[in-house]
């Protein structure tokens, strides 16, 4: 984010800069960002890579009890995820992606493609190179970074209040010394347990609209100290004294 700043000062300097000398300029480079750069509109219909790059940032909008397919092809689903991340920000909702909603993910994005209230570093305590888990170091990565992008969502949606995340990707070593279940989603990259505030019950009730197939938290056994959130394969959500 910080990065985008200088390079459109940059840019307006070498703008001026060729001004003067009477050189031509093109455009284009106005809305370089240090992660990742749109440079068309996107609606029903597109596909391709900045297709699937949108789902990543938009994978935390699908609607209650949905999962968005990161899948790089704009359908209705993908269309109705731009809709409420627009409405969410207060942006036109139209559900179709252009430079408001590009900028509005570009403010929210670090360099390393992280949403900016979340790092790569909270959601692996376990060790630095990712590997050791139930998928290829890789795709752990990526799978925690979509459920970074679902707890910004989540984190706007509670009133921008700070979420506090105490595990995420584990190896299976990790995993069998903090006594995780042999199938835990942590092994995946994209289990993420949250303590602090908002409560527990907060955090799972409003959990349910933002692309976590599982949710465990109060009255589920071992989850009665943290709310666990996570992707899998069907439904499974349980927090008994949340009344889920
Ligand atoms: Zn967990």
């Amino acid at each position: 984010m910080f990065r985008r700043a200088v390079r459109v000062l940059l840019t307006l300097v070498m703008i001026g800069s060729a001004a003067l000398a009477g050189t031509v300029v093109t455009a284009g480079t106005a809305h370089a960002d240090g992660c990742y750069t749109w440079n068309r509109t996107l609606s029903q219909g597109s596909s391709g890579e900045d297709v699937r790059q949108l789902q990543i940032r938009v994978a935390g909008y699908p609607g209650y009890g949905a999962v968005l397919a990161i899948d790089g092809e704009y359908g209705p689903a993908t269309a109705a995820a731009v809709t409420r991340f627009q409405q969410a920000y207060g942006l036109g909702a139209d559900g179709v992606a252009g430079d408001q909603t590009f900028n509005k993910i570009y403010a929210l994005q670090d360099n390393d493609c992280t949403p900016i209230h979340f790092t790569y570093g909270e959601m692996n305590r376990c060790n630095t190179s990712w590997s050791g888990g139930a998928v290829s170091a890789s795709q752990a990565r990526a799978n925690a970074l979509v459920g970074m992008w679902k707890l910004e969502a989540l984190r706007h949606a509670l009133g921008d209040r700070p979420l506090t995340t105490s595990s995420g990707f584990r190896s299976y070593a990790c995993n069998n010394a903090a006594g995780g279940s042999a199938t835990s989603r942590h092994l995946y990259g994209d289990g993420i347990d949250l303590t602090g505030t908002p409560t527990f019950c907060q955090i799972v009730r409003q959990a349910r609209y933002h692309g976590f197939r599982e949710i465990l938290g109060p009255g589920y056994s071992g989850h009665d100290d943290h709310a666990h959130l996570a992707h899998r394969s069907s439904r499974f959500w349980s927090a008994p004294s949340c009344g889920i």
